[in-house]
């Protein structure tokens, strides 16, 4: 159950239903509601933080073709109204693949401008182009929605995970949807080429924690199993205090005058027994490899 669940989370298999010999397990829900009508959903990829209310429906991020088509089947029981509207906080596959089901569905789509941009080169990388919405309505700061009883701000804050990472703030919950600005104790993925700054990911978490205060409730794009895909400001700091170890460490082997493979050649902070590497692609040596690059100015 608990591998099942962690892949789920992670994204690496559809959640809903699956079989194991001779049994069928059905979730009876992908929506978790978290208060003042603010929730979270996911099925697979990054978490979807969701509203609802008379006159709107409002959705952060899209995960894949077929949680989309689940979530908007499954949102009316929980209310909404007329206006329909997706924001995406970055440009990733997993948080971005459903956006055409939302289209189709009548929802506007709203993310920072260079989610687009970052979103059609990937695509034209992966030939995905058929497959893709982008953004109709984008903003180089933030931008400010006011909806019945709440007010929702998704800010730019510079280069992070991407350069185009919004976090969607919910003043009225006090919530904020972190995108992939937290891999809650997992090795992230801090994507260089869509212009990652690890530097800058760390000023954005100082930034972020001191806007919030103890009551705040942060959504999570993915997690360890263990420690779930909600938390507190207090995990900001855990991922804040993890990137600034992973330059430390690499500036160090660096000035020691070690090889790249010498210092890739680790695969967990003793300092951060709780983080962990569900595949290559989300691990201690990849991340160290961009801190590298970033450290040393190479592409
Ligand atoms: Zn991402």
């Amino acid at each position: 159950m608990k591998r099942l669940q962690f892949l789920q989370q992670i994204g690496l298999v559809t959640a809903g239903s699956f079989v194991l010999p001779g049994l069928l397990f059905r979730k009876s829900s992908n929506f978790t509601p978290l208060r003042n009508n603010v929730g979270l959903f996911s099925m697979q990829g990054g978490t979807i933080g969701w509203f609802v209310s008379d006159d709107a429906f409002v959705t952060i991020d899209s995960q894949f073709p077929d949680p989309a088509e689940a979530f908007i089947n499954g949102i009316d029981e929980f209310g909404g109204g007329p206006e329909k509207i997706l924001i995406n906080t970055h440009h990733h596959g997993d948080h971005t693949g459903g956006n055409q089901v939302f289209h189709n569905n009548g929802y506007r789509i709203i993310a920072h401008e260079n989610v687009p941009v970052l979103q059609q080169r990937a695509a034209q990388a992966n030939d995905t182009e058929a497959n893709q919405a982008y953004a109709e309505t984008t903003f180089p700061d933030s931008h400010e929605l006011s909806i019945s009883g709440e007010t929702i701000t998704a800010a730019y804050y510079g280069p992070a995970h991407t350069n185009g990472d919004s976090v969607i703030w919910f003043k009225e919950a006090n919530i904020a949807h972190m995108g992939d600005l937290i891999f809650n104790r997992l090795y992230p993925f801090i994507d260089r080429n869509g212009g990652a700054l690890i530097t800058g990911w760390i000023d954005l978490l100082e930034t972020v924690y001191s806007e919030s205060d103890p009551e705040t409730l942060f959504i999570f794009g993915h997690g360890n199993p263990e420690f779930g895909v909600t938390g507190s400001r207090e995990d900001l700091l855990v991922m804040r205090n993890f990137l600034s170890h992973l330059l430390e460490y690499t500036q160090r082997g660096i000035e020691a005058g070690k090889s790249r493979d010498e210092i890739t050649d680790i695969s967990q902070f003793d300092e951060f027994p709780g983080f962990m590497s569900p595949s290559a692609f989300l691990s201690l040596p990849r991340n160290i490899d961009v801190a590298w690059r970033e450290l040393t100015n190479t592409d």
